[in-house]
């Protein structure tokens, strides 16, 4: 049977990828991902065949994927932190839903709310949700309900795609409406270039985070009532009494 591997990387470093995803693409013949990525892999993994693409052609990408590993290569699809999260696995799984000859195994990677999670302290030790601001394939009304509620019910929200070229002020959006619900002084933090060159981190109150410069490649992390900081760490207490 033709195996096809969706991989997330993790957030760049090599050392922050699985065992697991690294020996898979030792193994692979064929390596393809959105140039940014293969960039991070390229020196390392030099011998394989690489196809890359840039963004918004996930499709081509995937399909021409499809293709080798139907021809007998061992093939993966790479994607930073976790294939599934906002990534290629769930694709792949739809191209190859009426395809016989291939199997799609997930590897899993380490999402950027996790890796940066770490980076900031401890945020998401309790309750927690996960927001992507694009509304490329989402409506933005869907988005702002989702933070409406995420916030109504005080879960620490952990943002993605906070920002781009084309919506500079999603965060300040996301920020003023979970800032009827959160008080303004909640504490916040964001990371940039998690586990890449220029990896940078901050702890803000909500009111701060509203007017922050975030970019794609950040991630913001909003606290619950509980949050705070200790020693420029951000932490979410789990409630152990101490
Ligand atoms: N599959 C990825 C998410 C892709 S969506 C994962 O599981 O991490 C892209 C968003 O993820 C970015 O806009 C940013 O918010 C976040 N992200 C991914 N990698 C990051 C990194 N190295 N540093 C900071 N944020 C990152």
């Amino acid at each position: 049977m033709n195996k096809l591997y969706v991989v997330g990387l993790g957030p760049g470093d090599h050392k922050k990828m699985t065992v697991e995803a690294a020996g898979i693409l030792d193994k692979c013949e064929v390596i393809a991902g959105y140039s940014v990525y293969i960039d991070l892999i390229k020196e390392r993994y030099g011998n394989k065949e690489f196809i890359v693409t840039g963004m918004r052609q996930e499709e081509e990408r995937c399909k021409r994927a499809i293709e080798k590993a139907e021809e007998g290569y061992k093939t993966a699809v790479v994607c930073s932190g976790d294939s599934g999260v906002y990534g290629m696995a769930g694709l792949i799984m739809e191209l190859c839903q009426e395809r016989e000859n291939i199997e799609v195994e997930v590897v899993a990677g380490v999402t950027a709310a996790l890796s940066g999670g770490a980076v900031l302290g401890a945020p998401l030790g309790h309750d927690f949700s996960v927001i992507s601001l694009s509304d490329l394939m989402t409506t933005w009304e869907k988005i702002e309900n989702r933070l409406k509620c995420a916030a109504m019910c005080d879960m620490v929200i952990c943002l993605y795609n906070p920002s781009s070229r084309k919506r500079k002020d999603y965060l300040k959006k996301a920020c003023e409406i979970v800032m009827e619900y959160k008080d303004w002084d909640t504490v916040c933090g964001y990371v940039k270039n998690i586990g890449r060159k220029g990896e940078e981190c901050g702890i803000l109150s909500l009111n701060e985070m509203k007017d922050f410069e975030a970019d794609m490649f950040t991630t913001v992390f909003i606290g619950n009532k509980e949050t705070k900081k200790i020693k420029n760490q951000m932490v979410t207490p789990r409630g152990y009494k101490i």
